[in-house]
């Protein structure tokens, strides 16, 4: 899978897409969730490549259009399938690379280092593991990635 990281989108959602926002933490692209307005004006001009991705009219108005975008859909398959036309995110994706709850990228971890850390089933099974730096969260491509890789699948998503 091409790794395009450098050149992928930064997204900033309200907290009404809290769901949008860790599908797009689980697929590698930088999602911030911010609650109010205001906040959200003060991320964008800080940072002039980030999106904001809004479900609602209402929002969107107060947000530069240049730096937003707007989803038709209510529906995390269909507003996925929307970013791929605008962003193409499938293309640009990079699985199991940011820690779904802090935002921040996951690093390899040697497998010995955790052995306390996961299930002995686990340790056991994999061989790859990965650690987020700020929550020290341990991900593994187990029975939960399997589960969003097939969704991907189902939503005609190449993944490995
Ligand atoms: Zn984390």
């Amino acid at each position: 899978m091409e790794n395009d990281g450098a050149k992928a989108p930064v997204f900033v959602v309200s907290a009404n897409l809290l769901g949008l926002a860790r599908w797009l933490r689980f697929l590698g692209f930088s999602t911030e969730i911010r609650t109010d307005p205001g906040k959200i004006t003060v991320f964008l001009r800080e940072h002039p490549e980030a999106i904001f991705l809004s479900a609602g009219k209402k929002q969107f108005e107060h947000v530069d259009t240049s730096q937003s975008y707007l989803l038709h859909s209510n529906f995390i398959e269909d507003q996925l399938q929307e970013l791929n036309s605008a962003f193409e995110i499938f293309r640009r994706m990079n699985l199991l690379s940011r820690c779904s709850l802090c935002n921040v990228p996951i690093e390899p971890v040697s497998k010995a280092d955790i052995k306390q850390q996961v299930p002995e089933r686990v340790w056991q099974s994999f061989d790859q593991f990965w650690r987020c730096s700020r929550c020290r969260r341990i991900y593994w491509e187990g029975g939960h990635i399997e589960r969003l890789k097939e969704k991907l699948r189902r939503l005609g998503v190449p993944v490995g």
